[in-house]
């Protein structure tokens, strides 16, 4: 049976994954908090991406930019003009919605590259309707740019900033200082995760569309020439992260932007599309940006970015392929995938997160079969020993059933049980997540043994 996004909500609200933000004062604008597991999800995805990204690939460094940054950055990028959602008021309802995705869901029309007055046009003749009061009493379809302002306490040039709608820019503003600091020749990456902000008119979708996410982005400088050949191997490293995240290969599908679709700054677009409950949509991109970032940059402070090569000195300005991976919609395909309900040979059901280790919030559960005779100290023994696997949960409440449940369900690959066998022989029982089946492995080789099966480091 096809998940539903309310089943995934409620399990993550249920297991400590996300809460609705605020929720004490009614909630808040499509926020979100993650709770101790999705923060352990999203932690170990971000630091395995950054293992396998930045510090395991030859020539990748990493920076951290602020959030706030130049106003002028944004000018120059070409956000401050061209960051535009195309937006309409009902008047009848008083909703607000973004026009071209009210015009695709009714018509199936893409409307992406025309003006606002061709798209006001657009609706009008095909009669679109406000899914609240079913009226067409609109007002005129006009551009809202997306970047978050903020007032800042000084005066003058930078008083008014924004919040970083990408993460990018702050690698293009640093690039000379990479370039006189490093020993970086092309081609070579700059990566980053962090946050992003973005006033969409309409949020929604759990964890898909938020005002504020998380991107983990690289810029890849190469030489022109170079471009396509770069592009193909990013396609084939996102493809391999995406295996060793554990998505489904089969709901994983690309996406060409065609030429009208495609942004501003890039000559080349192709968006990871993944099959979440609610459709086919974009989990990440990866778009050719050709030198038009540093370009700009040059041209608005009067510094020079350009690269000399250290062998022939010629002089050039780098082009740039652009990897980019939301870490909230990564968190959300995660847990659409790995969810499934299961009907056991006994008739009962269970629901099962089947999360690859590498990013499951807890890696083994150990339990005391009961809460005396020792059984409990034994169990912290096994934990301390079991430590160094990664997070390791001691849980003693309940029915050993109950336990394993709750394991299932937050998705913890293997439960080792403490039991009166173990005081005699010095062995434990262990239960895989998914086929259920268990075995008993003597504590001495526990670690490796576990280690070996379902804690081998990947690589990219
Ligand atoms: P969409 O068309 O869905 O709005 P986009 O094409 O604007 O996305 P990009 O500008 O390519 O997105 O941003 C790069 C990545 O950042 C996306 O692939 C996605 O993973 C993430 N992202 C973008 N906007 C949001 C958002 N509002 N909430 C969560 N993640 C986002």
């Amino acid at each position: 049976m096809k998940t539903t996004l309310d089943e995934i909500v409620s399990l993550c609200k249920r297991r400590g994954f996300a809460f609705p933000g605020s929720d004490i004062y009614g909630g808040f604008a499509n926020s979100y908090t993650y709770g101790p597991y999705g923060t352990a999800l999203k932690r170990n995805l971000k630091d395995l991406w950054w293992k396998l990204h930045v510090e395991q690939l030859d020539n990748i460094v990493g920076i951290d930019g602020d959030i706030i940054l130049h106003p002028r950055t944004w000018e120059a990028s070409g956000h401050t003009a061209t960051f535009n959602d195309l937006l309409v008021d009902n008047k009848d309802s008083k909703k607000r919605y973004r026009a071209d995705h009210l015009i695709e869901d009714q018509t199936g029309i893409d409307v992406e590259g025309m003006t606002p007055a061709e798209v006001t046009a657009v609706m009008a003749e095909h009669e679109i309707k406000c899914p609240v009061s079913g009226s067409t009493n609109w007002t005129e379809v006009r551009h809202f740019n997306m970047m978050f302002q903020t007032e800042m306490a000084k005066t003058g040039d930078g008083a008014m900033a924004y919040l970083r709608p990408e993460t990018a820019q702050a690698i293009f503003l640093e690039y000379k200082n990479i370039i006189d600091t490093m020993r970086v020749t092309l081609p070579f990456g700059v990566g980053q995760i962090g946050k992003a902000f973005r006033n969409e008119i309409t949020p929604g979708n759990f964890l898909f569309r938020r005002l504020e996410f998380e991107q983990m982005e690289i810029e890849y400088f190469v030489r022109e020439d170079a471009w396509e050949e770069a592009f193909a191997q990013w396609q084939g490293r996102i493809k391999r992260w995406c295996e060793i995240i554990g998505l489904s290969n089969e709901r994983l599908h690309w996406a060409e932007h065609a030429d009208e679709k495609l942004s501003h700054y890039s000559k080349r677009t192709v968006d990871v599309e993944y099959e979440f409950p609610f459709g086919k949509k974009e989990l990440y991109g990866l778009a050719y940006r050709t030198d038009y970032d540093l370009k700009q940059h040059a041209e608005h402070s009067g510094k020079k970015l350009i690269y000399r090569d250290p062998h022939t000195n010629e002089v050039l300005v780098p082009h740039v392929i652009e990897p980019s991976f939301g870490v909230d919609r990564s968190v959300l395909a995660l847990l659409c995938d790995a969810y499934a309900e299961e009907t056991l040979p006994d008739g009962s059901t269970r629901t099962v997160m089947r999360l690859a280790p590498v990013v499951a919030p807890v890696k083994v559960a150990v339990f005391p079969l009961m809460k005396k005779d020792g059984l409990p100290e034994k169990a912290h023994e096994v934990v301390a020993e079991l430590r160094a696997l990664g997070v390791v949960e001691y849980d003693q409440s309940g029915a050993i059933g109950k336990r394993y449940r709750r394991h299932d369900e937050i998705g913890t690959p293997v439960c080792v049980t403490v039991d009166y066998d173990t005081l005699e022989d010095g062995t434990v029982t262990v239960r895989d997540r998914d086929t259920m089946a268990q075995e008993r492995i003597a504590l001495g080789a526990l670690r490796e043994h576990l280690a070996g099966k379902y804690f081998v480091t990947p690589s990219l």
